[in-house]
């Protein structure tokens, strides 16, 4: 009787252990191009691929920038889907402006639903440090353990917070762990992609990803750690300020950076206006832009969505449009069509028991990063996402 009820409390805890997950860990890497880890013979990310898995060019959403790819990575939809359509755009309904500067803290601006709020839901408890959103309370709700955003604090804190949260207790301990550092990217933009500083900021967060793996992995040996960055960066070929090309009385201009999105009284006129004037730039309708970008269905984007043919920088500051402001003079950028520039493309890198040693496969999309963090954590997908499985699944064992 008491070796039946052993039996039976064994099968049991192994029911239990079996349906634990091991922990997951996803270091961000803002901008960090498909090319920068062979470019720069970084370490420790050159090392991780070795011994994991990972893709050639993770190939972000249109428009290629940040907060709308890491909310799609965070989702698993397309901008045009989750809601976050741009960095800057505008909402008829709300008769608001949104602003990554300002209003990144608020969860009404993110549709979908978060893979954080996925796993607390499902009763993994969850810790962010600066993944856009983790700290904006969507649906109500957050991770267990986040942090408000702020780009003063050392990466040496933030390396020593996620260490901090793998040693917490088991009861208290999270089973997925966040963390964000915008480094390459903030080089990349004063100085360009091929910069010494950029290069030295590529071996700044290769140290940060170097220090985190060890640490991590001696806390806990089996965890899963995914690499990954949101876009990449290309030299900026010229600065167009398009504000005199054409009357934008009635307009109010979202200086995204690359592009422009207009929102207009008028829209047929200004088109006109701007296609007359303008050589240098494509002038889309929403209900026409390209197909391949899924950029059509949201009212937050633009009537008119402005675009350089080279990769250059436009903007337009209408009259009366208080929040219309020019862009800075950018040596780097990103936001363009990624079909079109391979610099657009980031980086996925998968290292823990999950995944298949050495497994290369071409190209993932942002949004698949959804799968992989659903399946890593065992999590189903919600219905209605854009993310597949099947071009990360090569990736897993
Ligand atoms: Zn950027």
């Amino acid at each position: 009787m008491v070796g039946m009820l052993r039996t039976l409390v064994a099968m049991l805890f192994c029911g239990i252990a079996f349906a634990v997950q091991p922990p997951v860990l996803i270091i961000a890497l803002d901008g960090f191009r498909w090319d920068f880890a062979e470019r720069e013979h970084t370490i420790n990310l050159l090392d991780l691929k070795r011994g994991g898995a990972s893709v050639e060019t993770l190939v972000p959403s249109f428009p290629s920038t940040t907060f709308p790819n890491f909310h799609s990575m965070a989702t698993g939809m397309e901008p045009s889907h989750h809601d976050l359509v741009a960095m800057m755009f505008h909402d008829r309904e709300k008769r608001r402006s949104f602003s990554y500067m300002k209003n990144s803290s608020e969860g009404e601006w993110y549709g979908g639903t978060p893979f954080w709020l996925l796993a607390e839901a499902s009763g993994i408890k969850t810790a962010t440090y600066f993944w856009p959103g983790t700290d904006a309370n969507i649906q109500g709700k957050s991770p267990t353990y986040f942090k408000k955003y702020d780009g003063r604090v050392t990466n040496e804190e933030r390396i020593a917070q996620v260490l901090a949260w793998f040693r917490l207790p088991e009861s208290e301990r999270p089973g997925l762990v966040v963390v964000y550092f915008s480094d390459v990217d903030s080089a990349g933009h004063k100085t360009g992609p091929d910069s010494a500083e950029t290069r030295a900021a590529i071996q700044k967060v290769d140290a940060a990803v170097g220090e985190l793996v060890k640490g991590v992995r001696k806390i806990r040996k089996d965890t899963n750690i995914l690499v990954l960055s949101d876009h990449g960066q290309i030299a900026v070929a010229s600065r167009l300020d398009l504000s005199a090309r054409a009357n934008f009385t009635g307009c109010l201009a979202a200086n995204e950076a690359p592009m422009t999105m207009l929102y207009c009284d008028e829209p047929e006129r200004v088109r006109a206006e701007l296609l007359k004037s303008s050589p240098e730039v494509e002038v889309w309708r929403r209900a026409e832009t390209p197909e391949y970008l899924h950029y059509r269905d949201n009212p937050r984007i633009g009537d008119l969505i402005v675009v350089p043919k080279t990769p250059s920088i436009v903007f337009i500051v209408p009259p009366g449009d208080a929040d219309a402001q020019p862009v800075p003079d950018l040596k780097g950028m990103h936001g363009y069509d990624p079909r079109r520039y391979r610099a657009m493309a980031g980086i996925l890198i998968g290292s823990g028991p999950a995944f298949r040693r050495g497994a290369v496969t071409p190209a993932a999309k942002t949004i698949d990063v959804f799968a992989l963090v659903c399946r890593l954590m065992g999590l189903s997908m919600p219905p209605g996402v854009d993310a597949e499985i099947r071009r990360v699944a090569p990736l897993l064992k």
